[in-house]
């Protein structure tokens, strides 16, 4: 038999040219990017094209061809403008249209800078109305990102400084020698120069030039100043661009080096990242930051911030890991008005028996708040003896009150209870002890211990969304502003993916449960139908054996057969 193939022509010309939309399932999430997008407010982001000259891409068609080039993973500015003609979906959401490369990264890069923000919570507000997320609960964690900068141009604050000062110290004596007009080889070695700015520098250069009468020597240390002046300038910009940082990389000056994880046996490399904060609710990103410092506690109150910005509203209940359990955080939780479910540094050691047994650790002593005074394990008063001061590097003061045991010479647990000479001290944070109860009680509820078990579910999954699933390892854009774009694209695409999974989870559940209703409907009459059958049978069994009893009919014997069938 000869093989039977199916007409095939590529030049086919068609009377009726179908429509992209036709290629276009029904349930494809490309779909959902394009009526979510409808719904945005543009009006702002409109409102940076200067208008007049040649005409622009639409920016509404931009946003969707970007929400949904990270929705399949496409992060690269020339694999988009491949999709676009090669892809279908692309095609149907650019309407035929072909921005290149550089287009596309001009948009991302330079028109969505300072718009990310406000996109992305148009999109969490979205959520919320259609009830995915309500925005009362956020669960937070951070993790650091790999930046675009080259991983070998790093600036360290101590080298700088370092350096600085020895150059600081050879600028001084130059000047003292000039101004002497002296050699001056007999400087005492620990005279400390006078440091200098570049800029007060430069205007002794100046007036050191401006002098009629200057020997050959001064004038070689002029040049050697002017050099010196040029390096100072440097080290004083380095310094500008670290601001309270401890380094950062040439090549992306708002990266800082960052411990990251890397291999599976935790052996980190300091890398230029970003620190990346995110709140989740139900894998939802609900709220995400962007820091340039590695520790999660000082970003904690700017970023809750940010939060409130976003919704002008504050979740009531925080769900977070011992990082961010400092007083100051506390503090700010409790007058916001928020439950916090936040553990701190000890919460997971002192659940051990070790620590609850050992009668010489400060959170076991007795504390009498009355007569404010600790009792020790002898029933010694350790009486207060003086108040300090501590102020954290984001400018938090804490209030240390210092207590003294009264006489520890020769008590027999002396060596148990503390090492140093004199009798003991100890300082004790009460509004701290005060935070940590009130944490200790939210964990060890029911509704703290369901936090806690949602919590490793939480962000941690979404973290393993992006950085495994998605690839998403290391920002292609520079700078603060441009990674807030990429971050917020990718969360948006991670928010769309999940909404479009919830919304064909529920029409299936709905297709289902229609087909239930169907099927328990068809059982109900089928009921009825036999329940009908036994009385008609029933009847016309009765009515054939009174007709047999009366007149022995043909007309019995019909009866019969229909009630027997
Ligand atoms: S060493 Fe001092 S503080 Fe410690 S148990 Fe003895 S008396 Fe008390």
């Amino acid at each position: 038999m000869q093989p039977i193939f199916k007409p095939y022509n590529q030049g086919q010309i068609e009377l009726f040219p179908q429509r992209l939309d036709d290629f276009i399932g029904e349930n494809d999430p490309v779909r959902l990017v394009n009526q979510v997008v409808d719904e945005l407010d543009l009006t702002s982001l409109i409102r940076t094209y200067k208008g007049g000259g040649t005409s622009s891409f639409c920016p509404r068609m931009m946003i969707k061809v970007l929400f949904y080039a990270y929705m399949r993973n496409i992060y690269s500015c020339r694999k988009i403008e491949a999709a676009l003609s090669e892809n279908v979906h692309f095609l149907w959401l650019s309407g035929k249209q072909f921005p290149d490369f550089r287009t596309i990264n001009d948009f991302r890069s330079k028109r969505l800078k300072g718009h990310i923000h406000r996109l992305f919570s148009e999109v969490v507000k979205m959520l919320n109305e259609l009830g995915y997320v309500s925005l009362d609960v956020q669960y937070i964690d951070g993790t650091k990102i790999e930046s675009a900068a080259n991983r070998y141009t790093f600036v360290w604050r101590k080298s700088v400084e370092k350096n600085k000062l020895k150059l600081d110290a050879k600028i001084g004596n130059i000047i003292q020698q000039i101004e002497k007009g002296i050699q001056d080889d007999n400087r005492a070695a620990d005279e400390t120069p006078t440091p200098i700015n570049s800029k007060e520098l430069k205007e002794k250069i100046k007036s050191f030039n401006a002098k009629e009468k200057q020997s050959r020597e001064q004038k070689k240390q002029v040049k050697e100043l002017e050099k010196h002046q040029a390096k100072l300038e440097q080290y004083e910009q380095h310094l500008d661009t670290l601001g309270n940082r401890n380094s950062y990389s040439k090549t992306d000056s708002d990266a800082t080096f960052m411990r990251m994880k890397e291999d599976h046996m935790g052996n980190g490399q300091l890398k230029p990242a970003y620190n990346i904060q995110i709140s989740t609710e139900d894998q939802f990103v609900t709220n995400f930051g962007i820091f340039q410092n590695p520790g999660d506690t000082s970003t904690f109150t700017d970023y809750l911030d940010s939060f409130e910005e976003k919704f002008d509203r504050q979740s009531s209940e925080i769900v977070a890991d011992s990082g961010y359990g400092s007083e100051q955080n506390y503090d700010y939780m409790e007058s916001k008005g928020i439950d916090n479910y936040v553990k701190f540094s000890y919460f997971h050691k002192e659940q051990k028996k070790s620590f609850k047994n050992n009668p010489f650790l400060i959170d076991n002593l007795f504390y009498n708040p009355n007569g404010d005074f600790y009792v020790c394990p002898m029933g010694q008063k350790m009486e207060r003896i003086g108040t300090t001061h501590r102020v954290s590097d984001r400018g938090y003061h804490s209030e240390i009150a210092n207590y003294q045991a009264i006489r520890c010479e020769g008590c027999p647990l002396r060596g148990e209870c503390y090492k140093s000479k004199g009798n003991r001290t100890i300082d004790v944070n009460h509004n701290l002890l005060r935070h940590k109860r009130i944490a200790r009680e939210n964990l060890t509820s029911e509704r703290g211990l369901m936090h806690r078990s949602k919590r490793p579910i939480e962000p941690e999954a979404v973290f393993g969304q992006i950085k495994s699933n998605r690839k998403f390892n290391r920002f292609r854009l520079r700078g603060l502003a441009g990674v807030a774009v990429e971050f917020g694209l990718i969360s948006i695409a991670l928010n769309l993916s999940k909404m479009m999974k919830k919304v064909i989870n529920e029409r299936i559940m709905e297709q289902k449960a229609l087909v239930l209703r169907a099927e328990n409907i068809i059982c109900l009459v089928k009921t009825e139908i036999q329940n009908w059958k036994s009385i008609v049978i029933k009847y016309c069994f009765s009515f054939s054996a009174s007709c047999i009893i009366k007149k022995g009919t043909a007309f019995s014997d019909s009866l019969f057969f229909i009630a027997s069938n």
